[in-house]
């Protein structure tokens, strides 16, 4: 496929957006769509979050709604105001905004508790002793019943003073959790007398100490859609066995006939990374990777700083679609998107990764032409620029061999090469170092065949890119690989998904030489290396001490695969 061929998606509608007009239809909620996105602020957002963002925000915007930002914040031994930010920062990376709608589970602790204590005293939930492993062991199989336990018929006012005492910090971390009372029998395990408080003593990033038990993130998570009016809370698939219980409690809570609507779809998951956050995390914290921002990361900031644009990764969840069945997308799909965006938007540049010198040795010492050189074929509005050429320049080192194949068509022994915008030149001779290895290529030029010129359309097979070694800047760049070797490191049975790390994942390479235009560049521009890939500032790079990183090669390796 060449990169203007365009991968087109059919226009149907996915099966949430005809859930959402059937409910319109019938004047559901009296006409509104409110959604939310509910990140736990234990981490930094990846890709995956950024399929269920465009949903949560996309359908909002698609149907005249809106979209609160939520954050699930209901544990504080793993929560901080750092991973707040970020999230945030990505969010409105991707183009999103909750406008003054941040909200907080913590904002809702108060109503939980007393919600807790009505339950308490309709008989339904109750202080349990017992640890929670054993709790844990009592709760049967799908077909075996669990076992109950011997607190579950303690008196209301017995639950009320131990719940009131657990707040008050009597209790030890551990020592006794407050259970929802409902069926030990329920098919659903979820149903079975599920937790719904603990006690935990680490200051919470927002409430400090005034609390000293926190509700279980099944306790907090449907009630707060409720509190918040939201109409269709959209979640990933492995809350749909959660759903019975989310409905209990709004059954005991509503008042009218307003209740969220809950919709599952399946998680984004990609071929050669891992997705989970806690398994991130272990990445950063065992310093595999240089940080959450590392550009190998699936984080929204790694593929930031790899290069990505907002538009590709919208237009890779666009791809890929919503549907109510697991599975693992291909990795090579997302770096289509980004590839296919770059096209239209970066402006093509020269650099050499490893530069091999060329001297041209009847072009006169001393003489400098300015090339003009489009700036990107598929965007004329991006004009023209100026490269300058001389006598000595740089090619990739791999443009030249010594003794080449008979199918090598660039530069070698007795052959002919047009430098991209200049001029057609010839092979004359070599030298070597004491190696043994070339170290400096000589060739002649022909004045007529300069871009433009009288003969500047003669045949030859090979086209190269170049600098010129006077007017070079020196930088460094970073070529990625996938960090995993394996298509689903998570997914390998009896092996830890470290063991699948990609040791060749990163390349750094120095004493690149790069046009002179790209003296300027800064943080997050993008390029077009011609020949190499789509390229970008790193946040790295400063004024004389230029860092790339190679956001994703030329080659299509997904179109190939599909075609
Ligand atoms: P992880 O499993 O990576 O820790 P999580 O589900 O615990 O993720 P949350 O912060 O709770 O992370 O997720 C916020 C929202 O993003 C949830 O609605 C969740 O369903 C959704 N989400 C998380 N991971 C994915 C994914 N891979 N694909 C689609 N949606 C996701
Ligand atoms: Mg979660």
């Amino acid at each position: 496929m060449k990169e203007s061929e365009e991968i087109t998606k059919p226009e149907s509608q996915h099966f949430i957006e005809q859930f959402i007009e059937k409910d319109l239809s019938e004047g559901k909620n009296d006409g509104r769509v409110h959604t939310r996105f509910p990140p736990e602020p234990n981490g930094y957002l990846h890709i995956g979050h950024a399929k269920a963002i465009c949903l949560d925000f996309g359908m909002a915007e698609k149907y005249g709604g809106k979209c609160n930002l939520r954050f699930d914040d209901t544990n504080p031994t793993k929560e901080e105001v750092e991973y707040v930010d970020s999230i945030k920062e990505d969010i409105k990376w991707l183009g999103f905004t909750w406008e003054d709608r941040e909200y907080y589970a913590s904002d809702y602790f108060g109503k939980l508790w007393n919600f807790a204590v009505l339950l308490i005293n309709r008989g339904l939930a109750y202080v349990d002793d017992q640890s929670a492993e054993t709790i844990a062991e009592q709760k049967g199989t799908p077909t075996q019943p669990g076992t109950e336990s011997p607190y579950r018929n303690r008196s209301i006012e017995e639950n009320l003073d131990l719940f009131y005492r657990m707040n008050e910090g009597e209790f030890e971390e551990g020592s006794c959790v407050l259970r929802a009372r409902i069926d030990m029998a329920s098919p659903n395990l979820h149903m079975r007398d599920p937790i719904i408080y603990r006690i935990l003593k680490t200051p919470h990033h927002r409430t400090g100490t005034t609390w000293k038990v926190y509700p279980m993130y099944d306790f907090a998570h449907g009630q707060s859609d409720y509190f918040e009016g939201i109409t269709h809370s959209l979640c990933t698939l492995e809350f749909e066995v959660h759903r019975p219980l989310y409905d209990w409690f709004i059954d005991q809570l509503q008042t009218d006939d307003y209740r969220p609507r809950q919709i599952e779809f399946n998680r984004l998951n990609l071929t050669y990374t891992v997705m989970s956050k806690r398994k991130l995390l272990e990445l950063v914290k065992e310093g595999v990777v240089s940080g959450w921002d590392d550009p190998r990361m699936p984080t929204l900031c790694g593929l930031r700083r790899r290069g990505y644009t907002p538009e590709s990764v919208r237009r890779f969840v666009d791809l890929i679609g919503y549907t109510k069945v697991e599975a693992i997308n291909d990795v090579s799909l997302l770096e289509y998107a980004v590839r296919e965006d770059l096209n239209k938007r970066a402006p093509r540049v020269f650099g050499v990764l490893r530069p091999l010198k060329v001297i041209i040795t009847n072009y006169p010492e001393g003489k400098v032409e300015q090339m003009e050189i489009e700036n990107n074929p598929e965007d004329v509005t991006q004009g023209k620029r100026l490269v300058p050429f001389s006598r000595e320049i740089f090619i990739e080192r791999d443009d030249f061999m010594e003794n080449p194949p008979n199918k090598f068509f660039r530069l070698a022994p007795g052959r002919e090469v047009r430098l991209k915008g200049a001029y057609i030149i010839k092979y004359t001779g070599l030298l070597k170092d004491n190696k043994g290895e070339v170290s400096e290529v000589h060739c002649t030029y022909e004045p007529e065949t300069r871009s433009g010129g009288p003969q500047s359309d003669r045949k030859v097979k090979g086209t190269l890119h170049w600098v010129s070694a006077e007017h070079a800047l020196d930088a460094e760049v970073r070529l990625y690989d996938r960090l995993f070797n394996t298509e689903d490191p998570a997914g390998q049975k009896d092996e830890d998904y470290r063991s699948f790390l990609n040791p060749d994942s990163l390349e750094v390479l120095r004493g690149c030489k790069v046009e002179p235009s790209l003296a300027t560049a800064r943080p997050p521009d993008k390029f077009q290396f011609q020949r190499l890939g789509y390229f970008c500032v790193d946040n790295d790079s400063t004024t004389g001490n230029l860092v790339f990183n190679r956001t994703v090669g030329l080659k299509d390796t997904w179109a190939k695969l599909n075609k």
